[in-house]
């Protein structure tokens, strides 16, 4: 598989803030590359620089084997993208709207249009204005704009930024078939990991600027951590008595009496036992595993995604 993307070192300042810090990522043929990371952490700046909108301040781009900054044009005839959501003309049909950039972007303008409005399903309205369309519709409409052109890579940030969980659906469903169907790579960013997890190879965590990780799915979902979880009526007394009777170190203090142990996983018998001898009440003893989200926490020192 071939490198899409290929970032070395790549860093942005704004005045002495590093917005992006020597980004080393590489997105490969046919991925679906989960971009994660929360408000702040530098996807958009990123974004922009791959689509040759913003300067980085040092270090390169590759895309489809060749610099950026030397092939900007031709390369970026490769590439569809939504950023920042861009008007559309409220007052006419989405093929009336696609049309007009067809004709900016010099694309066949029919087959273009009704091919890419019938990919994000938007082709059994013809007749309804834009104006008329839900925020889902519109981004629908946006990612429609963004492959009129037949793109082999889509950089697309937070599509999914406020929409409801049908919608969220709807776009996820309607990625997962242009990566398919269409053969194409794609780049999606969000600051919600679940919006991403069912949809992506491969992410990308980023965090002030740095790439943390770069990491599978299958691997991530290896790494998440398994741990007994018990509701007990006194906290501070059962952390207490695992520690002196069973040298437990590696647990956490959780609200409302629940503490997650994770060692001695295998015995959650002889632990309810001794914690109920001593006067501890267990209302619940499970055998769990991390969501994805708490390894970001962690990954990330504490904080969340999403
Ligand atoms: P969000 O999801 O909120 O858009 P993000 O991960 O896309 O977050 P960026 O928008 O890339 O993050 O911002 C990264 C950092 O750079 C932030 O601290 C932001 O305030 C700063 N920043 C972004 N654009 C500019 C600018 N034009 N001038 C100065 N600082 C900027």
């Amino acid at each position: 598989m071939s490198d899409m993307i290929k970032t070395t070192g790549l860093t942005k300042l704004y005045g002495t803030q590093k917005a992006v810090d020597q980004l080393n990522m590489t997105v490969k043929q046919g991925q679906i590359y989960g971009f994660l990371g929360q408000n702040g952490a530098g996807k958009t700046t990123t974004i922009r620089m791959l689509l040759g909108l913003i300067r980085p301040s040092s270090g390169s781009i590759e895309m489809f084997g060749e610099r950026l900054s030397s092939r900007k044009k031709e390369i970026l005839r490769r590439v569809g993208s939504i950023v920042e959501f861009s008007g559309f003309y409220e007052n006419l049909t989405a093929a009336e709207n696609l049309e007009i950039n067809a004709r900016l972007m010099g694309v066949p303008k029919k087959t273009a249009v009704d091919d890419a409005l019938e990919l994000v399903g938007l082709h059994r309205e013809p007749r309804k204005q834009v104006g008329h369309y839900s925020l889902g519709m519109k981004q629908r409409l946006g990612i429609a704009r963004a492959i009129l052109h037949h793109p082999e890579l889509l950089l697309l940030d937070e599509p999914t930024n406020g929409l409801d969980p049908i919608g969220i659906k709807e776009i996820r469903r309607m990625i997962g078939s242009l990566a398919r169907e269409r053969q194409m790579t794609i780049l999606i960013s969000s600051h919600i990991l679940s919006e991403v997890e069912q949809l992506a190879d491969r992410v990308g965590i980023l965090h002030q600027g740095k790439l943390l990780e770069e990491v599978s799915l299958q691997e991530l979902r290896t790494r998440s951590r398994k741990y007994l979880e018990l509701q007990v009526s006194s906290d501070n007394k059962a952390a207490m008595l695992l520690e002196t009777h069973f040298g437990i170190e590696d647990y956490e203090v959780h609200s409302d009496g629940v503490l997650r142990l994770y060692s001695h996983l295998d015995e959650s018998g002889k632990l309810n036992r001794m914690l109920v001898e001593h006067g501890v009440e267990v209302m619940r003893l499970a055998l769990s595993e991390d969501r994805l989200e708490d390894y970001f926490a962690r990954l990330i020192g504490g904080g969340t995604i999403g």
